[in-house]
Parts: structure tokens; C-alpha cells; sequence
């Protein structure tokens, strides 16, 4: 029989309670983080406390949700805009890299071309392409990566 720790079950139910409304966290550079909701990232606003306030990366849009410990609260979103899942896959393939870069000590470059190396499958289509385009360029990622 397994004992799990408190911390482990509030981990749990968080992450149930986040995929049942669809929501989940990329960590970004300097680990700050990203909400995905339904393929829309959204950005922190501010955080107060355990409460967190995030709004639509697209500065145009109203959409909002708000979060304590890491759950959602309140979902608002009536975006103006479609979804970006070409950009939501971009930026959880940059923080895939960022992780290995971070927990391995593989040489940066090779983890940077290992990675866009998983995007070159028979299945390369329009969307793999759009992925591989917005993806930064290692020499461009190059700063972001050694921090
Ligand atoms: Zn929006």
C-alpha cells in the first residue's frame, strides 16, 4: 500500500482539476510560466497571494482567467481571435529543450537539434512547418538557454 504525502495529493488534484477545464502551465525562461487554455496561452497579470490573474496574450483580447493555487477559478474567455496551437507547440518544444538544457549535461546544440530533429517525421505538414518557423533559431535561443 502506498502512503502519499499531502503535497502529493494537492499535486494530484490540481493537475485532475486543471485537465477536466483544459488548462495547463509551460514554463517559460527565468521560470516564470504560461496558461494554455483550449490551445490560447495566456500571460500572469499579477499575483496576489495564492490568487493569480491572467490575461490573453493578445493585447486586443478581453479573455481572462484567474487561478488560486494554481487552479482556476474563474474562466472568461471570449476571445476575439482563433485558437494558436502552431504557437503553443513552439513554445513547449522551447521549454522542453530549456528543461533537458537545464537537467542533462548533454551539449546544448545537440539537445537543440535533437529536438527540431523530432519535428522532420513522414508527418511533416503545413502545421510542422509553421512550428519549425516560429521556433527562435539556436543562436538566437542561444541566451535565453544559458541563463
Ligand atoms: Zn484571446
Amino acid at each position: 500500500m502506498y502512503i502519499y504525502s499531502t503535497k502529493d495529493v494537492e499535486l494530484y488534484t490540481c493537475i485532475m482539476a486543471n485537465a477536466q477545464v483544459g488548462v495547463r502551465f509551460i514554463e517559460n525562461s527565468r521560470g516564470s510560466q504560461t496558461l494554455v487554455h483550449n490551445e490560447y496561452l495566456f500571460s500572469l497579470k499579477t499575483r496576489r497571494g495564492d490568487r493569480s490573474y491572467w490575461n490573453c496574450v493578445n493585447r486586443d483580447c478581453t479573455a481572462k482567467i484567474n487561478t488560486r493555487n494554481g487552479i482556476p477559478t474563474k474562466i472568461m474567455v471570449n476571445h476575439n481571435h482563433p485558437q494558436d496551437p502552431v504557437g503553443v507547440t513552439a513554445k513547449q518544444m522551447m521549454s522542453n529543450i530549456r528543461k533537458r538544457v537545464r537537467d542533462t549535461i548533454e551539449p546544448i546544440p545537440a539537445i537543440y537539434d535533437d529536438m527540431l530533429a523530432t519535428l522532420r517525421t513522414p508527418e511533416w505538414d503545413e502545421d510542422t512547418e509553421a512550428v519549425a518557423i516560429k521556433l527562435p533559431t539556436f543562436y538566437s535561443a542561444r541566451p535565453a538557454l544559458y541563463r
